[in-house]
């Protein structure tokens, strides 16, 4: 028999919960589940272990109450396919005793998984307080979770371009100043869409957006996974090549910007989409910094441009010199600001 209880019903908040209560034993059952009516739980009984892992899905228990003693399937083996079931979401497992388990039974539960070994239950009072503070760490564990959920949204958002998907500026950035700061050589693209404002201009902003979001998945498309690509601004996109120098970051351009090219044309929409693009290699030897190698990748688009479009240049001395002596960088409006460190 239970114990008469001091103890009454949980703080409203555990009111809800619902429990499930295995044991193939009909006299178990009923006093497992008395307490926990009497705690103001909704509990749900299971005979069949082999419907466990069904009624756990659709029941959505908040904490599991497992009969150590009676069921047929070794309750150890339970408590390793429980606790493995869902990583990111916290299902307490309680194992009741009903009988004098040894320090190795408890031991053995306890390790495949199980949070707590009720060596005998008919402590109520003992069983409903050690429930109530599962339930506790429960919903603390759930709360890590939204959070870290919500987190990992908003850090998606702030770090992703909404149009494309795509990374945004401040995401590039940093992507390229975590590789200078490992000292790892890479290769930057800048992309810039040919007369684009034409584009709008005859067909609308709408359809502009379109051949932006197709620019975008052939630059997604044609990179390796270690590469980084951003929408770096308007019609413009920067990649990050890993590991490339001055002739396989030419390739990879001189690649993208032919994908580009051979896109099917959009009705309605221009017959064809051509980019320019610019690319500088950043040397782990030299001291150059996020900003600098980007600017010399702006140059060199710059310098697409001015050669005619729809073509690929490297960054060279030459580079420089085309600018007119009064001009510091490509785009005199557009100096690159500084890369937020990594946490800020
Ligand atoms: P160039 O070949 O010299 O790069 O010519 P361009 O017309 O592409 O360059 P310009 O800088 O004169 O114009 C950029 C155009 O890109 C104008 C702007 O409206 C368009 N643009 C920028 N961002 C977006 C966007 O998000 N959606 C659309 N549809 N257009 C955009
Ligand atoms: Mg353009
Ligand atoms: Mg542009």
């Amino acid at each position: 028999m239970l114990e008469p209880r001091v103890s009454s019903a949980p703080p409203i908040s555990e009111r809800a919960s619902r429990i499930l209560v295995v044991s193939p034993d009909p006299a178990h059952q009923a006093e497992l589940v008395g307490l926990l009516d009497q705690d103001g739980y909704e509990a749900l009984k299971l005979s069949d272990v082999d419907e466990l892992i069904r009624v756990v899905a659709e029941f959505e228990p908040d904490l599991v109450l497992l009969d150590a003693a009676q069921l047929s399937t070794s309750c150890v083996e339970l408590c390793g396919e429980l606790s493995a079931l869902d990583p990111k979401r916290h299902l307490p497992l309680l194992v009741v005793g009903w009988h004098q388990a040894d320090e190795v039974e408890v031991v053995a539960h306890l390790l495949a998984g199980a949070d707590d070994f009720i060596r005998d239950p008919g402590a109520a009072i003992e069983l409903s307080a050690r429930i109530r503070a599962r339930l506790r760490v429960k919903r603390l564990v759930d709360a890590l979770h939204r959070v870290r959920n919500e987190r990992d949204l908003l850090r998606r958002d702030a770090e992703s371009d909404a149009l494309t998907g795509l990374m945004n500026r401040r995401a590039l950035e940093r992507a390229a100043q975590s590789r200078v700061d490992k000292r790892e050589r890479f290769g930057v693209l800048f992309v810039d869409g040919d007369r684009f404002k034409q584009i709008n201009d005859g067909f609308g902003h709408l359809v502009g957006d379109r051949v932006l979001i197709s620019i975008a998945e052939m630059l997604r498309a044609g990179l390796r996974p270690g590469d980084a690509v951003g929408r770096y601004g308007g019609e413009e996109f920067v990649a990050i090549v890993a590991g490339a120098g001055p002739e396989s970051a030419r390739l990879v351009a001189e690649r993208l910007r032919r994908s580009i090219e051979a896109l099917p044309a959009l009705k309605p929409g221009p017959e064809r989409v051509t980019v320019s693009i610019g690319t500088a290699v950043f040397d782990p030897r030299s001291p150059e910094d996020v900003q600098s190698v980007f600017r010399r990748a702006d140059l060199a688009l710059y310098a697409a441009k001015r050669a005619g479009r729809n073509r690929v240049v490297m960054h060279t001395p030459e580079c420089e010199e085309a600018l007119s002596p009064n001009q510091s960088s490509a785009r005199p409006s557009a100096p690159l600001p500084r890369v937020p460190e990594v946490g800020q």
